[in-house]
């Protein structure tokens, strides 16, 4: 007997960075099966030990501009004075072989998103324990020069003003507990009701039995 298929969910995660959000989301990646990540475009620099279309795919302002005229951003936002942006078509494919797909995205990615595809989100804010972790966890990266991490901890208060606009909020004060507390969303997420597109005509077959 084969089960109807979920077609699969967007799974958001969004925090200032810092926030130990890109650790969470290469646990996920590597315990998720049915899990992969949707890597953006961005303008920004490549960090050091960062990987051409694994970490991002990296662009010129005139490819990222091109990619958003030509509809090909399922959303894109500036942040920290870069454009970063969604490539389309990778996750649309994802989601009709039934997979679900990661996103680690800003505050305004996901209200895009969620104006463009409200059943299919799953929203996912992650705090720091404190804000004096968090900037002991940016200062320990050293990717980035102090001027970029002052910078970062002033645009954190901005960024965690948009908290309530998330399903889910998770307080990252322990990175294993963080990481469960993530899977058991996706696993609650996965058996909704309306996610269950072909239980109709399963039932049904049960009802005749
Ligand atoms: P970083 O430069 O540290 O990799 O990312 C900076 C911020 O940009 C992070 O908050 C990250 O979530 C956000 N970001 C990365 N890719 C995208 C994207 O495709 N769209 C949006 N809206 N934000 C993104």
């Amino acid at each position: 007997m084969t089960f109807p298929q979920n077609r699969g969910l967007m799974l958001v995660l969004s925090s200032p960075s810092g926030a130990g959000k890109s650790t969470i989301s290469r646990a996920l990646l590597e315990r998720e099966e049915r899990l992969s990540l949707s890597v953006s475009a961005t303008t920004r620099q490549m960090r050091p030990g960062e990987v051409e279309g694994k970490d991002y795919f990296f662009v010129t302002p005139d490819q990222f501009s091109d990619m958003v005229k030509q509809g090909d951003m399922l959303e894109h936002a500036t942040v920290f004075e870069n454009s970063y942006g969604t490539p389309r078509k990778p996750v649309e494919d994802s989601l009709q072989r039934g997979e679900d797909v990661l996103f680690d995205i800003d505050w305004q990615g996901t209200q895009q998103v969620t104006a463009k595809a409200p059943n299919d989100i799953v929203r996912v804010f992650i705090l720091p324990p404190s804000l004096e972790e968090l900037e002991r966890r940016l200062f320990a990266r050293a990717q980035d020069s102090e001027d970029v991490v002052r910078k970062r901890m002033a645009k954190a208060a901005d960024e965690m003003s948009h908290w309530a606009e998330y399903d889910y909020i998770i307080i990252n004060d322990d990175i294993g507990k963080s990481v469960a507390d993530v899977q058991a969303i996706l696993r609650a997420e996965r058996l909704k009701r309306d996610r269950r597109d072909g239980l109709h005509d399963f039932v049904n077959s049960l009802r005749s039995s």
